[in-house]
């Protein structure tokens, strides 16, 4: 009997849950229903892309050391580091380097693990070519910086969904007073930045006054 009762409740609780799910999706469904579509009309307009964006990748030719952790940390062991060992001054010398955007999935494994910081992720993201081993990018191409979306004149920047304020839900009605929602990467640093100094000081104060914090306690 208490076997049965607990499979009873265990059914309701389910049958509860499976309720409550649909209710959550369909409400996500229902209130995409009010929103009318929003057309970027690219090329003319685009979407500024998020601060993490993971596009087309940036090297820094002087910077690299030739050590080729790119390579190791890469599923699919991408980049070419050209280089030849010199027997005078028994260092290595890098001749070129190499990324073919063919074939890269823009994990941003080579981008985290190089030691001397010299690839980074930028937000070029517009890689179309009509011959496929164009996108083989050298050094030289590598080390083009793109041109970002908002220093563009000859492009209208919008925000995306995602960075519009609260109730706004087309960017071209965006008045160009509001702020976006959310904190940029920058000020969430700065904030964490004063909570740690804030732990630190009471920390210290803890270990000055000992008595003084069990006393009021
Ligand atoms: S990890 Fe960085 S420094 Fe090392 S070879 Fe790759 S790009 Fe150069
Ligand atoms: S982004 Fe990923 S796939 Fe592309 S080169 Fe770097 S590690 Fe390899």
């Amino acid at each position: 009997m208490l076997g049965f009762l607990e499979k009873v409740t265990d059914y309701t609780k389910e049958a509860f849950d499976a309720a409550k799910y649909l209710i959550e999706g369909l409400s996500v469904t229902f209130d995409h229903m009010r929103r009318r579509p929003v057309t970027v009309q690219y090329p003319y307009e685009k979407l500024i892309p998020s601060e993490r964006y993971r596009g087309r990748i940036h090297y820094e030719f002087d910077k690299c050391i030739a050590c080729e952790v790119c390579v190791r940390v890469c599923p699919i062991n991408l980049p070419v580091v050209d280089w030849v060992m010199n027997k005078e001054t028994k260092k290595k010398e890098l001749r070129n380097y190499s990324i073919d955007f063919g074939a890269c999935i823009f994990c941003g494994n080579c981008v985290e693990y190089c030691p001397t910081n010299c690839l980074s992720m930028t937000e070029e993201y517009e890689l179309a070519a009509f011959d496929r081993h164009s996108l083989n990018y050298d050094n030289v191409a590598l080390g083009r910086l793109p041109t970002s979306v908002t220093s563009d004149p000859s492009v209208r920047p919008l925000k995306e969904l995602a960075y519009l304020p609260k109730g706004v839900m087309d960017p071209h009605e965006l008045p160009a007073n509001k702020k976006r929602a959310g904190k940029l990467p920058s000020q969430i640093i700065k904030e964490i930045q004063k909570e740690n100094t804030q732990d630190e000081l009471n920390n210290n104060s803890e270990d000055i006054f000992p008595n003084k914090i069990n006393s009021n306690n």
